[in-house]
């Protein structure tokens, strides 16, 4: 690992100013979970390391009945809070299957939502791929059985973020930080596909950080996450799906459907949401659903396998939140 220097901030505003305009010199590190490895693998080489440990760790009540998640909040903190639990159901879901215990113990919200993607050749010093400014994607004709089926390039990722995917379906907004004060960016427009950039995954600039997650009441809004991985594995999902249902009786009145891992970004499907919107909460009407958001997928040459598997996260998601017994399949 390259030599670097360590500050070690007290607050927001002393991580703030540790860190520079400059993308890849000056690193935010929480818990180390990503960040360490990528260095060791010389993916990443920063000349300083800021600790953001010391930013907030708490989850409170907001004014109008939502929940403020702090950035250092780690995953297994967010998975026992029993108002997160009982609020938003999706979130917690996605938290508590993240990795393994000891990951979860160090990881931090704000390291989940930032952690870089999985791509193997990207986690390669020796592909120097677009997202590195080489010039071509490896994946295109490569190993790309875990890549993207939705967003076509030029650079094929899989969002690597759990939490990214109910945050979306939750309609979450993040609280940014940086030299010029706060502002609040909805999830769905935090993170961006590369054509818009690139060489990072959000609109954060280099010496901006995400300080908290912002939920909004609940209402009488269902929701739930359905991942689907290896066995039981504790690799990152192969396909998964959040839902926020708005139901009134047995009838859908609206809904936000969102995949994971299919796309550069946390894939939001409107088709999915149409087809239930003013139809009963219904098996059937699942099924419809989780039709209309794989179509249009567009699989690479060794990922095909994951479109029916997009199809049936987003199935089960949705007979997860609406609690339906019924043919999962
Ligand atoms: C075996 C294994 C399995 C895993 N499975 C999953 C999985 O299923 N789902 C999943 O989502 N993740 C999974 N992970 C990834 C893990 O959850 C993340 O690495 C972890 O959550 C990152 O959090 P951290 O606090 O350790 O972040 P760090 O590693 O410290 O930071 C990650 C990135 O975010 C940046 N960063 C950190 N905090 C902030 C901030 N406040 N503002 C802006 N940027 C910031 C850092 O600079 C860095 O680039 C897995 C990891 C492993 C090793
Ligand atoms: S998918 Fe992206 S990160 Fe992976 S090889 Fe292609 S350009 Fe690089």
């Amino acid at each position: 690992m390259k030599a670097f220097a360590y500050v070690n901030a007290a607050n927001e505003k002393d991580a703030i100013a540790a860190l520079g305009p400059d993308r890849g010199k000056f690193l935010p590190l929480a818990g180390g979970m990503d960040l360490l490895g990528l260095m060791k693998d010389y993916i990443l080489q920063p000349d300083r390391l800021v600790n953001v440990k010391n930013l907030d760790k708490t989850i409170a009540r907001t004014s109008d009945g939502g929940l403020r998640i702090g950035a250092a909040v780690t995953l297994t903190d967010l998975v026992e809070h029993a108002d997160a639990a009982r609020m938003y159901p999706a979130l917690v879901q996605a938290a508590a299957e993240v990795g393994t215990p000891q990951i979860r113990n160090a990881g931090t919200v704000g390291g989940n939502l930032n952690q870089r993607p999985r791509c193997w050749y990207f986690r390669n010093e020796e592909f120097d791929c677009l997202k590195k400014g080489g010039s071509r994607c490896f994946a295109v004709d490569g190993e790309n059985q875990y890549h993207a089926i939705f967003g076509e390039g030029p650079c094929h990722i899989v969002h690597p973020s759990s939490l990214a995917v109910p945050a979306i379906a939750l309609g979450a907004q993040f609280r940014v930080v940086g030299p010029a004060g706060e502002r609040d960016v909805k999830a769905e427009d935090y993170f961006v596909m590369p054509d818009r950039n690139l060489f990072g995954e959000t609109v954060l600039a280099p010496n901006e950080l995400l300080t908290h997650m912002i939920l909004p009441a609940p209402g009488s809004a269902k929701s739930a996450t359905y991942e689907v991985r290896y066995k039981q594995s504790h690799d990152w999902p192969l396909a998964t799906a959040s839902v926020a249902l708005d139901v009134n009786g047995s009838t859908i009145r609206g809904a936000r459907i969102v995949m994971g891992a299919v796309a550069p970004i946390p894939w939001r499907s409107q088709a999915a949401e149409q087809a239930l919107a003013g139809k009963p909460l219904s098996e059937e009407t699942a099924m419809a659903a989780a039709d209309a958001a794989v179509n249009g997928a567009k699989p690479m040459s060794g990922n095909k396998y994951k479109v029916p598997i997009a199809r049936t996260a987003v199935k089960r998601a949705i007979m997860k939140a609406g609690g339906l017994k019924g043919n999962w399949w």
